[in-house]
């Protein structure tokens, strides 16, 4: 695996890779490594000659400087994983080098970022999506890998590749799972011992709303099932918890055989966490 930590060096390394044809899949990260990232890495592995990894915890992205503060690192065990891994080519920018001044730039993505994250995370998808545009830049990819844990993002820079016309492929990879349900997420390592054992309802709560809603369409009631679910364990303070249209996110009134999202935010403790499940109901 070649380490760059520089632009430069890195867009002429991957430029005489396509000069030799060979095709590119990028892997965006923030590190913290775990096998929800690695699933990505696998998917680009198949598909593509040359896998990149970035590992860059983006400040623009957080509207929490102690969220920012006390996101795991740990680049030294995540680079040994990626070399095991296969990894071609791991990309791990400074601050400096990702914005070597400090950018004025702001995305508005309207109405597919006014609620759930985009309302709960202010500026939030503004820097997501100025660090994925200069990463889509930087490597100039041709296929993209984004987890479906992070449904919103994975939509909102859909947007962005067709309004920027970005010539790559963005891919969606499925969910990792803990065997008891929990998302994998680089958070998990922050939760206490009664914290980790409580987050798998989040999961447990998001599989009976569906169920509810296979069975009878009734959204009202799935939410209520959902709420009802969470309120049982006092660790968890639910931020909210939306059915919407998997393809464009909005809020729907009713189901109509469509490709439905479940989609909630909560706090244990002081870690947040989020997590989706999409179904056909
Ligand atoms: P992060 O490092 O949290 O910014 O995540 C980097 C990428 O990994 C994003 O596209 C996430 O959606 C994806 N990802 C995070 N957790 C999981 C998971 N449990 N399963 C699959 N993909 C994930």
């Amino acid at each position: 695996m070649i380490t760059f930590d520089r632009v430069k060096p890195l867009t002429n390394y991957l430029f005489k890779q396509k000069v030799a044809n060979k095709t590119i899949g990028l892997v965006p990260t923030m590190g913290a490594l775990h096998r929800g990232h690695f699933s990505l890495i696998a998917a680009s592995q198949k598909k593509n000659d040359i896998t990149v990894c970035s590992i860059y915890v983006n400040p623009t992205q957080f509207n929490r400087a102690s969220d920012l503060k006390k996101y795991p690192r740990n680049l030294d065990k995540d680079k040994r994983q990626l070399r095991s891994l296969g990894c071609d080519v791991l990309f791990c920018p400074s601050d400096k080098e990702m914005y070597p001044q400090p950018t004025e730039l702001k995305f508005d993505f309207g109405s597919l970022a006014s609620h759930m994250e985009g309302k709960h995370r202010p500026g939030h998808f503004s820097g997501v999506a100025i660090v994925v545009a200069k990463l889509f830049h930087q490597v100039k990819p041709h296929r993209a890998y984004f987890g479906q844990k992070d449904l919103q993002q994975y939509i909102i820079i859909q947007q962005m590749v067709n309004d920027f016309g970005f010539d790559l492929t963005l891919e969606q990879i499925p969910i990792i799972r803990e065997d008891d349900g929990l998302a994998l997420s680089s958070r998990n390592q922050r939760l206490t011992k009664k914290q980790r054992q409580v987050a798998p309802r989040l999961y447990e709560g998001l599989r009976l709303a569906a169920s509810q809603l296979k069975q009878d369409g009734d959204i009202p009631k799935a939410r209520k099932t959902f709420r009802k679910h969470l309120k049982k364990f006092k660790e968890i303070e639910l931020e909210y918890f939306q059915i919407v249209n998997a393809d464009n996110l909005q809020p729907i009134k009713a189901c109509e055989n469509k490709k439905v999202a479940l989609c909630m935010a909560a706090y244990l403790g002081k870690v947040r966490l989020i997590d989706n499940l999409v179904i056909i109901c």
